[in-house]
């Protein structure tokens, strides 16, 4: 039986990390991977940089095709790289699908080939898989993908259905409207983007409209069927919809399934995550659960979070935990992009604290005249008496790069009054903190 010092199921952002940071301090380390495609986990293949390929090729306007091929050779490049990188660093790697045998050996299988690997540390990065909802007809009929089937597309359908108004869903629906195809979303939410600054949400509805781009809320899909001349329908509250293709977008869940979780003792949590403490350690002592399967927040900034969280508590102090993780910002990569961080005026109202609020459109800032887009606007509450920010969410192209600075300020304790007065390069849509700061 083979063994190693520490051996990672799942080629994502923390164990890919950790791997390699622990084969270059001499330890032997492996990682299984399921899916040759898959080098480099959901982000590099299916999640974050092929989908903003996509959203940067289509907003230079280049044709369907080219933006596919565009896609397709972006994340080839970085799939190889990905391996190279690991294999670089002395890291085993293995084309198996892993189950656990029991809390310490695991079965790694890659067709009719099987073997047993034992290991001192034991990293789960299995990542998420695409939630499905129980609707008659939806996992049956034809021309119906989740967020990875549909960047396989070969044709630009005319019409695309969009179920789910997540951060998935319309990014999506603001590419394909922006490569062409009629875009429709349905969302069984009465309320768009319930969570997220109100204001902002509902200017970000606005623009999605105006880009042409139907929003129904309220919507329950009650099945879904292809017609005749192979088009899908779909049955709901608010009559019958059809489209060529659709897309469900309706969350993602940790992937435990295949695991062989129940040959061990590690234990789930009531939603299927694989339960750690806040060292990111299961149920058994020095098997770690990281990323999307510990049902921590799905973003790769997270999972590689959760690697320095792994690597503190394995080789330094074990100081820094999930208990005492700062800011966690996000963006939606819509058009514009919606970025947030901390709370929002409705949480800061219903906390009770002392706060101000002020909102600024980008159409009186001068980088938004220098770039020819006035859409958006910044947003900012603060606490009055503390003078620290909390939290602010900016609508606006290029927001994903602004709510950094931000977030680095409310992690700092930095009080707002030092941006009103920090000194700003021009003309940049940051200089504008100056002015939304000045409360
Ligand atoms: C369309 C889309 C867009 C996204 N956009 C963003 C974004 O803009 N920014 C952002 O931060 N996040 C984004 N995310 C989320 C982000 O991609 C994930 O949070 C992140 O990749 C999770 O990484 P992970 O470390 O959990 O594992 P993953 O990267 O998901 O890797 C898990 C790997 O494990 C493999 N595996 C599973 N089971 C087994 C097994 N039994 N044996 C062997 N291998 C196995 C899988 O094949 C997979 O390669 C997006 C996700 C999607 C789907």
């Amino acid at each position: 039986m083979l063994h190693f010092d520490l051996f990672v199921i799942g080629f994502g952002k923390a164990g890919k990390t950790l791997a390699a940071k622990m084969a270059s301090q001499g330890k032997k380390v492996g990682l299984a991977e399921q899916d040759p495609a898959m080098y480099g986990g959901t982000c590099i293949n299916i999640g974050c940089i092929p989908t903003k390929t996509l959203i940067r090729a289509a907003e230079e306007n280049q044709s369907f095709s080219q933006v596919m091929a565009e896609k397709n050779a972006v994340t080839g490049r970085l799939n190889k790289k990905n391996y190279a990188m690991l294999e670089g660093a002395g890291v085993t790697l293995f084309d198996a699908q892993v189950r656990f045998q029991s809390n310490k050996v695991l079965t790694l299988t890659a067709g009719d080939d099987q073997q047993e690997v034992t290991a001192e540390i034991i990293i789960i990065n299995t990542g998420a898989i695409s939630n499905q909802l129980p609707i008659p007809g939806l996992l049956e009929s034809e021309h119906v993908y989740d967020s990875t089937g549909i960047q396989g597309l070969s044709e630009l359908p005319q019409r695309l259905g969009v179920l789910g108004a997540g951060p998935i869903g319309l990014e999506f629906a603001s590419l394909y409207n922006r490569l062409g195809s009629q875009v429709t979303i349905l969302d069984a939410a009465e309320t768009f983007l319930p969570r997220s600054e109100e204001s902002l949400a509902q200017m970000a509805k606005g623009y999605l409209e105006e880009d042409g781009i139907q929003i129904h809320l309220g919507v329950q899909t009650q099945s879904i069927t292809n017609t005749s001349d192979g088009k899908v329908s779909l049955d709901t509250n608010a009559g019958t919809f059809e489209f060529d293709a659709l897309l469900y977008a309706t969350g993602r869940k940790p992937n435990t399934q295949n695991l062989g979780l129940e040959n061990t003792d590690i234990q789930l949590t009531d939603r299927g995550a694989i339960q750690v403490d806040a060292h990111c350690q299961t149920t058994v002592p020095q098997v770690f659960a990281v990323g999307d399967v510990n049902g921590g927040p799905q973003f790769t900034y997270i999972s590689l979070d959760d690697f320095r969280i792994v690597y503190n508590y394995l080789e330094g102090d074990g100081s820094y935990t999930l208990d005492n993780r700062k800011h966690i910002p996000n963006a939606i990569f819509m058009q514009p992009t919606l970025a947030q961080v901390g709370l929002t005026e409705a949480q800061a109202q219903a906390a009770n604290l002392p706060y101000k609020a002020k909102e600024m459109p980008v159409a009186g800032m001068p980088r938004g005249h220098v770039d020819g887009d006035l859409r958006g606007a910044f947003k900012a509450i603060v606490n009055t008496e503390t003078k620290e920010i909390l939290g602010a969410s900016i609508l606006s192209h290029n927001a994903q790069e602004i709510i950094n600075l931000i977030t680095m300020a409310m992690d700092n304790h930095i009080p707002y009054t030092y941006l009103a007065q920090q000194i700003f390069t021009h003309p940049t849509l940051a200089e504008n903190l100056n002015d939304l700061f000045n409360l």
